[in-house]
This record gives C-alpha cells, structure tokens and sequence, in this order.
C-alpha cells in the first residue's frame, strides 16, 4: 500500500494541505509561515523529521530499525524503517500489546509504542468526530465523553466594539481584575489596565458569600482608583469551574475543582451570586453580562481579523478547545439560527476506551498516579502535566530491564513529579537539550551515559511529539466538524492557539500545524498564537455580548411596528368588516376603500357543466389563452402562454387589445379552433365595476399595467371591438370574470362548500358569495351573488395609516400608484421583496448589516425578490445558502447577516400573512352571521405564487384566521388554474343557465 507521505525530497507542492494556502489571496503575506516553507522537511538534515518521526523518532543518532517488531510482527521493511526516519509513514504497523522479540531493542520498542503512525491519527480524528457529534446531540449527549458545552457565545468581535467593559478573573490564589476600553474602531488592542489581588488562603474553602464578597470588594477597590463614569458598566466572569450555562448570564457551578469548595455555591448561578455581592457594594451599575471560560477567550483575542477567528485550542497543563459551530447542530439548546461556540471539553475524550488502542503501560502508570484515574485519558497525553511523568514511567521501564542508567540506583525516578515537563522541553532542545538531559539525569541521581542521554532525549522527543500530532488529529476533527456543518468544499480559517506546550517548544507548532494540514487538507488553517486569552478575551466576549445586546435593542426597536398584536390584527378585522358594509351599501359604496363590486356570479358549479370553451386570462404574470373541455369525466385544457412587453402594458388601449385578439388567433390556429365560436369567458384581474355577466367597466389599472383610454370602459367591448378591427369575427364573449372569481369556481368544481376566493401572488384580492339582500348596489333580494372585494384597496381611505411604517411609505411612494392598494401592498408579492429591501438599508445605515462592506445593489429597486423571501425562510435551511443568495445580490453576508437578513424576511411575511388572515377573519364571520349560523363551515379557493411557494405564509394564515374567527371552521383548497378554468366555469354555468 503506498503510504500518503513520499520521500521528502520528492515530495510534491501542494501535498500538504497547508502548502496550497499560498494560491489564495487572502492569505498572501502568510505563505511563508503556511506553505510549505514553513512545514518541517520531511527529510530535514538536522533531524530527519517525517510524519513518522514527528510522532516519535527525531533524534538523528536514532538506529536504523530491524524489520520486525519486538512481538515479531512485521514491521516496516528496512527501507520502510528508512524512510520512517526520513519521512514515510509506517504502513499496516498496529499499536497495542508488545512483548519482547529478538529483533527489536527495547528502545526501539518503547520509541514505537510512543509513535502514533498516520493511519492511526486519522482514526483518532474520526473517533474524535464521533465524540464530538455525540456531545452535540441531544439524544447521546448524557453518555458522551466529549460534552460539547454551548456557551451562548453566537459572535466574533468584529471590531465595532466599543466601550468599558470589566473583566474579573477568579484565579487559583488571585484575583485579576481588568478594565479594557474599547474604541470601536477596529483596532485589535483595547486599551487595559489590570490589578491583581491576592486571595486570603482561607476563602477557597469558607462560605460562597465570603468568596463573593471578596471579588465584589475588588472590584470596589478596583474602581475607587479608577476615574470612570458610573455609566453602566458591564462586567465579564472568568470562572474556571465546571458549570451549567444557560444562557451567556447564567451558569450554575456543577462542582468545584482546583482545591476551591466554598459552601453554598454548587447548584446556583453564580452570575446572580457575583451580582448580587456587587450591588453590595453600591456598584449597581456594575452588570455581569457574561460568563466564560479561558478557552473562549482565547479564540476572541485572535479575531479581529480579515478571517474571522473560530477555532480556540488550549495546549496547557490540560487540554481543550472551543469553536464556533452552526447553532442548529449544537442540539442542547433551543436556538437554531447562526452560531454558538461549543466549548468541547475535549480533555475527555477517550474515556470510554477509544483511546485504548494507543496508550501504553507508562500513560496507564501516570493515570494510576493522578487524581482521577481513568478520566480525561486524552488530556493525560496531551497536556504539559503529565508528559514529564509519561517519559519518567518509560525511563523506568528501560532502567529495569537494565537498558538504561547501568549501575544507576533509580529510586528517586520512582517519585510522582521527578521529571518536569519543563526539563522534557529543555531536553528534546537541540543544541543544548543533551547537556540539560546529563544534567536534569544527575539531579536524580542517576549516572548516564552519553547514550544514555541520547535515548532519553529520544523519548523525550517521542513523548511531546505524540502529544502535538494528538493535538492536531484533535483540531482536524473540529476542522473537518465545521467544514462539513456548513457544506463547503474548502474552509478558510483561524484558529488560536495558547498554553505552555504551544509557546513554549516551536516544533510542537510544526508538527501541530503538519499534522492538520495532512488530516485535514481540505482546511486552509492558520495558527495564531493568543496573547493573554483569559484576561483580553473575556474582555471581547464581554464587548461582543454588549454589541450585541445594543444591536438587538436596535434591531427590535427598528421591526416593532411590523411586529403585530392581536389586538392590532381584532381592528383590522374589524375595520375590514366596516368597509365591507360601506361597500355593499347603495349610498355608501362611493366612499368605501374595499368596493365589494358585484359579479353577476350567482352560483357556484354543480358539476354538470359540459362543452368547449375558450379562456383568456389578462391580469397577473403572464397573458394566456386556453381552450377549456368540459366531459363527464372532468376537465381537460390546453394552454399557452403570451408575453405583454411592458411598452404594450404601457401603451394605448387599443394596441394593447389588439395584441390580445392576436394572442388569440394564434392560439385558435395552433389549436386547429379557427372555424368554431366558442363561448369564451374572460379573466380580467382588474378592478371593474361589473355591469353585467359580459359587461365590465374598468376603474383602474393596478399590478404595472397603465394601457391609456381603457379606465371608464367596457373592457369586454374593447375586446370586441379589436375582433372587428382584426376581422376575427368568431368571438363570442359570454363572461368577464375576476381571477378571484375564477379561483372560487374553479375550487367550487371539485368542492361545493367552496364560496371564497382568494388570491395572494403578485397582487392580493379575495371574493365570496353574499346574500342578494345585502348587496344595494343591484336590484333583487333572491339567492346569493359572488362579490369581487377589491380588498387590495382596503386602507386607500386612510384607515389602515397607522399600521404603515416608513418602511411601507417608502415602497409606496416608489409605485406607479402612490397611496393606493394601500393593503394590498402589506401583503402581495409585488412588493414584500422591496419592504425588505427597505428594511435592509435601515440596517446597514445603523451599520447593523453587511458591516464595513459596501452594498450599492442594494439601492436597487426590486433587487430583492419575494422570491428569496420563500428560500431565505426556509425552516433549517442552511445559513451558507442564506449567504449564497445574498452573494448572488453582490451583499457580502457574514453568517450574523445572514441570521439578521432571515428574520426580517420572517417578520414581514408574518405580517403579510396575520393582515391577509384579518381580513379573511372579516368575511367568514359575515357570511356566518349572514346565515345565522353558530359555525359556519366554508372552504377558501386560494391561487397565488407567494401562498403556494411561502414556506410559513400558508400555515400563519391558517392559524391566525382559526385565532381570529374561531367559530369557523375554513378549509383551504389550492387551486389549479383558477383564473383559466374558472372563467371557462362561470362561462359553461352562464351557458347551461341560458339554456336552462
Ligand atoms: P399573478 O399573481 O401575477 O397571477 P403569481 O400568482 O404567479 O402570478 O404570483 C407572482 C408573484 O409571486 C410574483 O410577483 C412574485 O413576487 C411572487 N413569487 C414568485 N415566486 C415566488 C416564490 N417562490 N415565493 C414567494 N413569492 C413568489
């Protein structure tokens, strides 16, 4: 099998993952430190440093390896073992139980167990994976060794923080209080001032009020020296202990650790603990907004740049980790929309065994040894605590076969804590690591040889190495966690790095960075080392949460007059109704804003209709005509659609009426229909007054169509009469109908409950079925009438001013009708798309949205389609395409715009939904009152692209119309084809009329 990793000299660029960072632009300047100029040389002179040996063997004294293992397994051929020194991986090589066997020296032996081959690391990196997607969901959570904790952190810095915040840092014997300033002006470094006050011995073990009353006393003593107003001043926890948060604000103390246990402190939130001792002290203004563990704030401090910051690794005495993952995959809390940094806790890891497979007898001595056996077993590889006594456990296993320190007494390699992890580093040091290795040796009392000294500088080496590539397998698993989350091919990131180990031993970078860049090399990564995480960071995160608070007090102060009460949507009902009275009056219909006209409809079909129709449909996207088949075994139609160039809608009357006799010839003629006169009923779906089945005059023209001298005629006239300049003499014209109308009959066909239409698309219009005695404006008090509502202009009169926001206005004043279809455009299709877009600019004058990127498309009217609207809310939808949808507008979202730019969408569909559910509220209690019924059951033909695509619009119209009028019980039909088949309907139910 060929092993990933070639010879070092034929090694080709770009093989490391890392190595290909230097083609993207962004990160040009870093490819020195990223590409791979900066990785160690697979078959670097001074040490022979390869992936094998990154993991253990680099010491260029190390002996050529014999072929097979001490169990006698068969290990890398000689020139494997070659390579293992100058940069293969060893292949099919397992870890595990070893024994003595002839051909491997004990060294060597130990030197192997201690090396963790590639294949094995990218195991562990799935493992870790695996782990990590059990913390994070919520039904494997309770078992899982790596916790995954959310820290209701959902932001990076990014710059615009501004303002005091203060930090208090609860150390081991100290506390560190710190007050940054931040400028707000994207400069990284807040300017600090800190003061550290030291811990009286007895605290960590008194009362939990004598604790925090000691901090709260700090911060007094803190501030008295300061000059600070007694503004509000906002104030971040570092509290080192295990907890359950709850929010950013809330976290209960699990239990304590470090040697701390004050009384009354475990099980309560120690937020409200800490506040309440400050407001003690009179600082009431002081306010714990946030509480936090070091790990974030590590990640914070290495933010604010171009690329956002998202990983944190700690490499310390222990070992964890933080990140910023989709929210929506952090299962443990509610929140679904943008991001939380998971703070991993990934010291765990391999407590359920996964790590068995790689431990050897000196990590099972050192865990025998700790405080806890048998828990955070990665942390016992990784972090600087233990790896002095990994090596110590390993010396004393060579010592006692007698390979090391002949004639040495080793007692004193026997104490806990003989060999510092410090010394380790000292000795794996290559200039003066073999003089530290004879010295560090001496003091143990042990009497090495040179050769001594080079093996344990070898195991030295092996024992921090192996520490660095777990590191990485560990940071490639998040890595790869976070690329996948957000389904992107490649993942441009920073990640901070902090902790002893890091700092302190440049190769543990290399092979840390080496290591990532192999796993995972889909992953452009950046190491960024943190400077003062726990103190800076907690700053930020405590900045961050005050931006953030700001910019939601803004963000809701901006959407609240879109945001409707009930009792908001009771009046709109109410004054729905009212207008419907005033348009069904005689006297009043002049003066209503909904116009109630009627339709001359005066039933619904019954199913019995038969026969050839045509159809034309004039009013909503597109102009079509149809031919219409009415036979026992249901309905049949044939349709095409026509284009109406803007300058024909536009135009003249007449060229716009001759195009549609054109549209028509051309339809019979496809349609082998010339000879025939069929009875054609027409959807008109303007507003009319309605004179007769075939007599409409138009009042308006809305949806963009100003076609002049048409408005006060006989749009059915104006039809014949460009038959006749056309010769087309076979028209026979029997009903104008509204698409509404149409809506209703066509559902009405296949349900006879079905006495509403509605349509919700382009426009917005509703019709239903009234008692002849109430309709004023035509004679006769027999049976029931359809009426067209208009309700689009509902509100023209003024009486809906107070639900308009400027945002409303503002799309209003840039129509072709300024003031009218007042309600109509809170709701239709045509115009939600630019409310938002409204809303859109608003924020980014607040400098809310698309921080400090520039967003000239967004001053184009109309760039912004309901359309996205009903992509954008789409439950779960994955943030990225939020983004890929608001990049395809040349808005360069972040994933906070994203979320930002989602709930604006959210708020005016909702809205859209509540009012069109208001006014549907409004006619179902009046035909229910109509009837005398105590509950009406009815059903509601609907037609409309923005009803049928919307992923909510439907579902909060329902709710709210059951809220609003619960003593109907309205069933939603969706038409299929309303305004072609419909009209061809109330064609067919005139026709059987007349002929009945
Ligand atoms: P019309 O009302 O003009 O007869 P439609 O019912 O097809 O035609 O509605 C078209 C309107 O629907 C367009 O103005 C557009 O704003 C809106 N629209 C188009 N696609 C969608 C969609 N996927 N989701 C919501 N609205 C949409």
């Amino acid at each position: 099998m060929a092993s990933p990793q070639r010879r070092g000299g034929r090694r080709q660029p770009g093989q490391y993952g890392v190595g290909s960072s230097a083609t993207d632009p962004r990160w040009k300047g870093e490819a020195g430190r990223l590409g791979q100029g900066h990785l160690p040389s697979p078959a670097a002179p001074e040490d022979g440093l390869g992936i094998f040996a990154i993991v253990g063997h680099s010491c260029p004294l190390y002996p050529r390896l014999p072929g097979r293992d001490c169990s006698g397994r068969t290990l890398p051929s000689d020139d494997a073992v070659e390579t293992a020194a100058e940069g293969r991986s060893p292949v099919g090589h397992q870890l595990g139980e070893r024994s003595d066997g002839p051909a491997c020296t004990p060294v060597q032996r130990v030197l192997l167990a201690l090396t963790i081959p590639l294949e094995m690391l990218q195991v562990v990196k799935g493992r870790m994976m695996q782990a990590m997607n059990k913390g994070l969901s919520r039904q494997t959570h309770a078992q899982a060794t790596v916790k995954m904790l959310p820290t209701y952190i959902c932001s990076t810095p990014n710059g615009t923080e501004n303002g005091n915040v203060l930090v208090v840092e609860l150390c081991q014997s100290h506390v560190r209080i710190l007050l940054a300033t931040f400028l707000g002006d994207r400069n990284d470094s807040p300017q600090l001032t800190d003061k550290i006050f030291d811990m009286p011995g007895d605290i960590t073990q008194g009362t939990g009020e004598a604790l925090f009353d000691f901090i709260a006393q700090c911060v007094h003593q803190f501030l008295g020296a300061m000059s600070i107003s007694k503004e509000r001043l906002p104030l971040g926890f570092v509290f080192p202990f295990s907890c359950r948060q709850t929010r950013l604000d809330k976290a209960e103390l699990i239990s304590w650790s470090k040697g701390f246990s004050c009384s009354d402190v475990e099980g309560k939130d120690v937020v409200q603990l800490l506040q309440l001792a400050i407001n003690k002290q009179e600082l009431s203004h002081v306010e714990v907004v946030a509480l936090l563990n070091d790990t974030v704030g590590t990640m914070m401090t290495c933010s604010m740049r171009e690329i956002p910051c998202e990983v944190a690794l700690i490499v310390d005495k222990g070992t964890n980790s933080c990140f910023m993952a989709e929210a929506q995959h952090v299962q443990t809390v509610e929140e679904t929309n943008g991001q939380m940094c998971v703070n991993t806790e990934w010291g765990c890891f391999g407590d359920d065994g996964a790590l068995n497979d790689i431990l050897t007898p000196y990590d099972q001595h050192v865990d025998q040894e700790s405080s806890n056996p048998g828990v955070k077993r990665f942390e016992k590889l990784v972090g600087s605590l233990y790896l002095g006594d990994i090596v110590r456990h390993a010396l004393i296993a060579l010592a006692t076969e007698k390979v090391l320190f002949i004639g040495s007494d080793i007692t004193a390699l026997g104490t806990k804590g003989a060999l510092r992890t410090q010394e380790v580093l000292e000795i794996i040091n290559n200039e003066e690591g073999m003089t530290k290795a004879r010295m560090t040796l001496e003091a143990l009392g042990l009497r090495p040889s040179e050769r001594d000294c080079c093996r344990v500088q070898q195991i030295c080496r092996a024992v921090v190495s192996r520490s660095a590539a777990l590191c990485g397998a560990g940071l490639a698993a998040i890595l790869s966690l976070i690329r996948q989350s957000r389904g992107l091919e490649r993942l441009l990131i920073n990640v901070a790095v902090d902790g002893e180990l890091y700092r302190a031993h440049g190769r543990f970078k290399e092979i840390l960075q080496t290591v990532v860049g192999l796993l995972a090399p889909e992953c452009l990564t950046r190491l960024l080392p943190s400077v003062d995480g726990t103190g800076r960071g907690a700053a930020m995160v405590t900045a961050v949460a005050l931006r953030l608070a700001d910019q939601r007090r803004e963000v809701n102060q901006l959407l609240a007059p879109l945001r409707l009460t009930r009792a908001d949507l009771e009046r709109v009902q109410a004054l729905m109704r009212q207008e419907m009275d005033l348009g069904l009056g005689k006297e009043t219909n002049a003066n209503a804003s909904v116009r109630m006209l009627p339709t001359y409809v005066r039933g619904t079909p019954d199913g019995t209709e038969r026969g050839e129709f045509l159809a034309l449909d004039l009013g909503g996207t597109n102009f079509r005509v149809l031919v219409v088949r009415m036979a026992e075994k249901g309905i049949r139609m044939a349709s095409q659609i026509y284009v109406i160039p803007a300058n024909i809608m536009q135009g003249t009357g007449q060229a716009l009426f001759d195009h549609i006799i054109d549209c028509i010839m051309d339809f019979q003629l496809k349609q082998d229909l010339m000879g025939q006169v069929l009875p054609l009923g027409f959807t008109f779906s303007f507003p009319c007054k309605q004179m007769g089945l075939d007599k409409a005059v138009l009042l308006t023209w809305t949806k963009g169509f100003s076609a002049s001298d048409c408005v006060g005629k006989d749009v059915v006239q104006l039809l014949r009469e460009a038959a006749q300049r056309k010769q087309h003499l076979a028209l026979k014209v029997v009903a104008v109908v509204n698409d509404t109308v149409g809506t209703m009959m066509s559902c009405g066909y296949d349900d006879p409950k079905c006495e509403i239409g509605l349509i919700v698309g382009t426009g917005t219009n509703a019709c239903y079925m009234e008692e002849m005695q109430n309709v004023g404006t035509v004679e006769g008090e027999q049976g029931r009438m359809c009426i067209n509502m208009e309700w689009g202009a509902f509100g023209d009169n003024g009486c809906l001013d107070h639900l308009f926001t400027e945002f409303d206005r503002m799309v209003d004043e840039k129509t072709i009708n300024p003031g009218k279809q007042r309600f109509e455009k809170l709701i239709s299709g045509m115009y939600l798309g630019e409310i938002v877009r409204h809303i859109l600019l608003a924020l980014v004058e607040k400098q809310i949205l698309f921080h400090d990127k520039a967003c000239p498309t967004l001053q184009n009217k109309d760039i912004f389609k309901t359309k996205f609207l009903s992509t954008i809310e789409i439950d779960g939808l994955a943030l990225k395409k939020v983004r890929a949808i608001l990049w395809d507008l040349e808005l360069q979202a972040n994933f906070e715009d994203s979320v930002l730019v989602r709930e604006v969408c959210q708020t005016v569909s909702l809205r859209a939904a509540q009012l069109c559910a208001a006014g549907l509220a409004a006619v179902v209690e009046k035909m229910r009152e109509n009837r005398g019924l105590g509950q009406l059951a009815v059903t509601v033909g609907v037609d409309g692209t923005l009803y049928k695509m919307h992923p909510s619009f439907s579902q909060h119209l329902q709710q709210t119309l059951q809220d609003l009028a619960p003593n109907c019980a309205v069933t939603f039909l969706q038409s299929e084809d309303g305004s072609g088949k419909g009209a061809a309907l109330v064609a067919a139910v005139a026709v059987r009329g007349d002929e009945s």
